[in-house]
């Protein structure tokens, strides 16, 4: 992976802060959220998350961390809330928090309470005793973090350089268990998060960067020497046929669909995506799960799958089938929670035409388009991944506890 580190476009960020009374490192901040956001094989769509920290001005420390409703490749200054630190730090050995209090903890510290709510992982960034930490889904990265028992290959892949954490709900739990993992390495560069993605940490915005770039730079690597090669971004290059579109669009459009009024189809075919979906256990391997557990809740878990040729009856017995399954997923690990859940639509959001292309599917083009474009990055990786070894991401109950995670309900309705 290239690295996209730039000496005058670094200065001129760094400049621009100085004269809107910002510290430089906030300048810094920006620019290498920015680059990160820019490569679609780092992070995708508010995917990732970075922080920097500062000297507030009464002298205590501060930190800066990405907030909701922002991506990173267009990230300002305003889209890294500043938090007071040492209430975070406060509660790095204390009893667990509830998502609530831990959001309550979170906003009551904000310095403009005015800003979006920090990053569901602020507390692991203001743990890790480092100025700049940055958090990515890099393609190469879930490509053998979504792999069974990892961790020795991890210790062959980076030495003492990144240490593994197991996998573990991403908010309050992860940053205790990432805090953990990383007070027993405390020379660790980086952690590697099974199933999810990787920080990295150092005191300057550059080395916190580059170390992202080494890093799945030698992932490339590993997968490399194990003749297993991740495809570039791609374009779609194939055409939908027109009759099964209509077909499909028909079908979600009928009463009770919340595709009823509004719906909006992405459909995309590439070199991975028909790779992806010409195996003859796709729907086996798409099954699964999603590649990073954020992507659940904008995609569901598995896609519906249906065969090109497939004519209005066909296509509307394979949505029975799958909203009958959801049904399934969703009663069975309902049961199991704390707090009652409310199923959402058991519609899918990604229809998988075998052989053929992937339709992602939106009340909205942005909506339609995210879904394209993480389909588009999770085809490549999962390829990958099965191509190393076997495809394993978070088994069905840690899905079911993202997908229906209040804290991840909520970043659907943030808007800019
Ligand atoms: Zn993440």
């Amino acid at each position: 992976m290239q690295s996209r580190w730039n000496d005058d476009d670094a200065r001129t960020y760094m400049e621009a802060a100085v004269a809107a009374g910002q510290d430089p490192d906030l300048g810094l901040r920006v620019y290498t959220s920015r680059i990160i956001g820019g490569d679609p094989d780092l992070v995708l769509h508010g995917g990732g998350n970075t922080s920097v920290k500062l000297s507030g001005e009464s002298g205590a420390d501060i930190i800066h961390i990405k907030g909701s409703g922002w991506d990173l490749d267009t990230i300002e200054a305003p889209g890294l809330p500043a938090v007071w630190l040492k209430p975070l730090l406060a509660v790095r050995d204390g009893e667990k928090l509830s998502d609530p209090d831990m959001v309550a903890l979170l906003r009551k510290n904000l310095l403009d309470p005015s800003s979006p709510n920090p990053s569901v992982e602020a507390l692991l960034h203001a743990f890790l005793p480092f100025r700049f930490v940055d958090h990515t889904h890099a393609t190469a990265i879930l490509a053998l973090a979504d792999q069974p028992d990892m961790k020795s290959a991890v210790q062959r892949i980076y030495g003492d350089r990144v240490a593994f954490v197991p996998y573990v709900m991403p908010g309050f739990d992860l940053s205790i268990e990432g805090d953990k993992v990383y007070r027993a390495n405390p020379g660790c560069e980086g952690l590697w998060l099974e199933n999810h993605g990787l920080f990295t940490f150092a005191d300057t915005a550059r080395a916190s960067y580059e170390l992202m770039i080494e890093f799945v730079t030698m992932a490339e690597r590993e997968l490399a020497e194990n003749g297993v090669s991740i495809a570039a971004p791609q374009e779609s290059d194939g055409a939908a046929d027109p009759a099964f579109l209509a077909n499909l669009e028909a079908v979600l459009r009928r009463n009770g669909s919340p595709f009823a009024t509004d719906l909006c189809m992405d459909y995309r075919s590439t070199p991975a995506i028909r790779e992806h979906a010409s195996k003859a256990e796709v729907a086996a391997i798409s099954s699964r799960g999603t590649v990073t557990p954020d992507h659940v809740i904008r995609i569901k878990p598995w896609p519906l799958i249906v065969e090109p040729g497939f004519d209005k009856d066909k296509i509307a017995s394979a949505l029975e089938d799958y909203k009958e399954r959801y049904r399934a997923y969703f009663d069975r690990n309902a049961a199991r929670a704390a707090e009652p859940k409310t199923m959402l639509d058991p519609y899918p959001r990604v229809v998988l035409v075998k052989g053929d292309g992937i339709v992602s599917l939106g009340t909205s083009a942005k909506a339609a388009k995210i879904g394209g474009d993480l389909c588009e990055q999770a085809t490549r990786a999962i390829n990958a991944a099965e191509a190393y070894g076997r495809y394993t991401p978070i088994a069905e109950a840690d899905l079911f506890d993202m997908e229906y995670w209040s804290l991840e309900q909520a970043k659907l309705n943030v808007g800019r």
